[in-house]
Formats: structure tokens, C-alpha cells, sequence
């Protein structure tokens, strides 16, 4: 079926990238169309943590949203040697992911973005300054500007990288009912088996969300096996844990943005390598996007270069600090573990960027600081002795 009317803004995706980018451009007047190859609430496989600074993108109050209050967290290392940190403010939110979408999706339509269920975007094209979409039920949809919302290997992200082999983590998440875990206010990290990653326990009023990321290409390891040896450590009965793909940003080439085409949130890989958090950059990318688009639109100024921009300097500079943190723990992280467990200031510090309230460039300086002050085989010694 093709449907006649020519959008000013269509987007792939209703997830929170493209649900905060539909809400800012309706807010603002513009005609935006949202697909998505779901009907909503849908369910999408996640932690659900939301530091503190997601609050600046966000179109409510944290407070108002249902969800558990952390103030800190558990560290361990295989399952053993683990030490708590908490703060006297809360570091973040846990919140139930389909209704914490569907909830920025409503926010959308209530002010005027028209939104699609059940189209599988399948196909992008260009014609006469338009970008042609078709569904996998074959309705078409025409639009001036498309904003990718559509996830990893969507089919955006494929429209602008062609050919791109892009390097994937995987994740293994189950939800599983935790009584125990009822009115924790802390989560729980495990280090050391999971390569360039870590393992999770989140507490979810009573349930909780438990699973792994990791990049396995770095090491060969059953993420599997790993996993559920985790669980026995941790008490855990084991439940269906499934895989999930994890794009993370990384240091290699990926285009974002052409003149009528920007790519927002995990489409754009927009993932802390080393935190794994997604859904801050999700919010960020979405509203500089809209923002790009309203600053833009019929005024003969280049969209593309004005996004670029914005992401630069808000999103991409933070994400290049925490790629180098990656690359600098992750292949020692045993020497990182038992460092923050022995610097409690190191281990505050660290609480303090995963709450939002530190920029991984600062911890960065701090802690290449301490290393460039100590020596790293003293600190060896002063860790291990
Ligand atoms: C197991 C796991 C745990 C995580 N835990 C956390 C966490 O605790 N905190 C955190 O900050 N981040 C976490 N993340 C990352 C976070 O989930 C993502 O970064 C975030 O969802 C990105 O939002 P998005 O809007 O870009 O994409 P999504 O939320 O994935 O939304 C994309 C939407 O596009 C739709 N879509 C896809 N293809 C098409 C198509 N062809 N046509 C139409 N629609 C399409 C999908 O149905 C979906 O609704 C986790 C990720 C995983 C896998």
C-alpha cells in the first residue's frame, strides 16, 4: 500500500532514542511519523539502570518513575572477595524497560507524532530528494528527513554503512523472581570471567534482572558456561537466560549522519564501552537530533554538520574517554579490582562515573595520576602484597 503523505521526519524505532527525538520534534510542531516493528508496551531485555545524568534529557522527574532507588554497589571478583560502596545520594534508577518506553512513547503521541505499530522497516531509498521506506508488509512511507532508531544492524544503520562489519559485544539477560533481593538498594557487579565486560545482579522490586556483557572476540570463553557459574556462586536458580547483541562505541570508523539521514542511540552506537550504559546516550542523541532537525528544516542550513557537532562535543568525547578506560582496565582487570577495593577513594571516585557525576575523563586523569605517582609494580605489590 503506498501511503501518499510526504512526512517531514520519519523514524525507524520507538525505543528511547527515537521515541525523545519524535517527542521534541512534535513539541515543536513538525509533522513526524514513528514505526516500529512491535506493538507497545513491548518487552526489551535490559537492566534498566539510570544514572543521575540522564535526568537532564529526560521529560519527567526520576522521582516520578516507578522503580528501585540505588545508592551503591557491590563489587567481586569471580564471585569472591566483595566489597560494597555506598553513597549518601541515590547513584540510579532501576526501572522496568516496556514501561519506561512506552511511557516516553505516549509522551510522543500526546503531542501530536503519528505512530505506526507493526512495521518492519525493511527497505531505505532515495528518490527525488525523498527517502522511500517499505515494510515488510509492503506499506510505503515517504519522508523529507529519517532519523535511525532502529537498534544495532538495524536497517539504518546498514542505509549508512554499507558493508560495515561493525564489532558486536553479546549480552545474556534473564529476569528471574528474587524475593531476597526486595528493598536492595545496592547492585551487584562480578569481574575477571567475562572478557572486557562484567556480570550483573539488579534488583527489580522483587525480582531482579541478572546477566553478562562481554566482547568475547577478545577471548574465547563460553559466555554460557561463565554465566551460569556465576549464578551458582551468587545462589542463583538458574532460568532461561537469552543472548542479546551489545553494540558498544568504539574506536573504528562509522558514519552517523548524512544530509537527510542521523542515526541516534544504540543504531548509532552510542554504548559505553566499559559501563555498558546506552540509554542516557539513547536520550542525548535523540533530543540533539530533534534539535538538529528544528534548527534546520527549510532554512537551507546543513542538518548533518550540526548534529556532528552537537554529538562531538556532548556525546563522542566522553565516549572516547571511557573506550581508553576500557582499553586500560580491561586487560588488567584483576590489578583494576583490586585496586578500587583498596583505594577507597579510587572506589568512590568510580561509583561517582557510574552514577553520572564524574566524567571518565576526570577519573581518567585521576587514575592514570595515581598509577603514573606509584608505578605500576608498586602498585602491584601494594595491591597483591
Ligand atoms: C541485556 C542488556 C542490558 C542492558 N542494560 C542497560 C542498563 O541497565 N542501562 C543502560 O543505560 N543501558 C542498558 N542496555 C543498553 C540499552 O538497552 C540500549 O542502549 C537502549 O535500549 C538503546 O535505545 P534505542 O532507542 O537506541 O534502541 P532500542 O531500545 O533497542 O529500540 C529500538 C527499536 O527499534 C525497533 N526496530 C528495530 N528494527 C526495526 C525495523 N526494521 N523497523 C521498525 N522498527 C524496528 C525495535 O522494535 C525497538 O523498539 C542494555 C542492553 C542489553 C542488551
Amino acid at each position: 500500500m503506498m501511503n501518499r503523505k510526504l512526512w517531514d521526519v520519519a523514524i525507524i524505532g520507538a525505543g528511547p532514542a527515537g521515541s525523545t527525538a519524535a517527542w521534541h520534534l512534535a513539541d515543536k510542531g513538525i509533522d513526524v511519523l514513528v514505526l516500529d516493528k512491535h506493538t507497545f508496551p513491548r518487552t526489551k531485555p535490559c537492566g534498566g539502570a539510570l544514572s543521575n545524568k540522564v535526568r537532564r534529557f529526560l521529560p519527567f522527574s526520576l522521582d516520578s518513575l516507578e522503580g528501585d532507588d540505588i545508592y551503591g554497589a557491590e563489587f567481586s571478583y569471580k564471585g569472591r572477595d566483595a566489597f560494597k560502596i555506598m553513597m549518601d545520594a541515590r547513584i540510579a534508577k532501576l526501572v522496568h524497560r516496556g514501561r519506561f518506553d512506552h511511557l516516553l512513547l505516549e509522551l510522543s503521541t500526546s503531542r501530536g507524532a503519528c505512530f505506526v505499530p507493526e512495521e518492519k522497516v525493511v527497505d531505505i531509498r532515495r528518490r527525488d530528494d525523498r527517502l522511500i521506506l517499505t515494510t515488510s508488509k509492503g506499506s510505503i512511507f515517504a519522508a523529507r528527513v529519517l532519523i535511525g532508531a532502529d537498534g544495532p544492524r538495524g536497517v539504518s544503520a546498514r542505509y549508512l554503512n554499507p558493508g560495515h562489519t561493525v564489532p558486536m559485544g553479546v549480552a545474556l539477560e534473564e529476569e528471574t523472581r528474587l524475593d531476597a533481593l526486595a528493598g536492595r538498594s545496592w547492585v551487584s557487579l562480578d569481574f575477571g570471567r567475562f572478557p572486557w565486560g562484567y556480570g550483573w545482579i539488579f534488583p527489580k522490586r522483587g525480582n531482579a534482572s541478572v546477566g553478562c556483557g562481554a566482547i568475547p572476540k577478545r577471548k574465547k570463553i563460553s559466555l554460557k558456561n561463565e554465566f551460569e557459574r556465576m549464578k551458582q556462586d551468587f545462589n542463583l536458580v538458574s532460568g532461561k537466560g537469552k543472548g542479546w547483541l551489545l553494540p558498544y562505541f568504539g574506536d573504528f570508523a562509522y558514519k552517523r549522519a548524512d544530509r537527510q539521514v542521523l542515526l541516534v542511540g544504540d543504531a548509532a552506537r552510542f554504548v559505553d564501552p566499559f559501563l555498558g550504559e546506552g540509554i542516557y546516550y539513547a536520550l542525548a542523541s535523540g533530543t540533539f537530533a530533534a534539535e538538529s532537525v528544528v534548527k534546520t528544516l527549510d532554512k537551507g542550513v546543513d542538518m548533518s554538520s550540526l548534529y556532528q557537532s552537537l554529538i562531538q562535543s556532548e556525546i563522542i568525547e566522553e565516549l572516547t574517554h571511557a573506550v581508553r578506560m576500557a582499553e586500560f582496565v580491561y586487560p588488567r582487570i584483576k590489578l583494576g579490582f583490586y585496586a578500587l577495593k583498596r583505594s577507597e577513594r579510587l572506589g568512590r571516585l568510580y561509583v561517582d562515573v557510574m552514577s553520572g557525576k564524574l566524567p571518565y575523563k576526570r577519573f581518567n586523569e585521576e587514575l592514570f595520576r595515581a598509577i603514573k605517582d606509584t608505578g605500576v609494580r608498586k602498585l602491584k605489590k601494594l595491591i597483591f602484597a
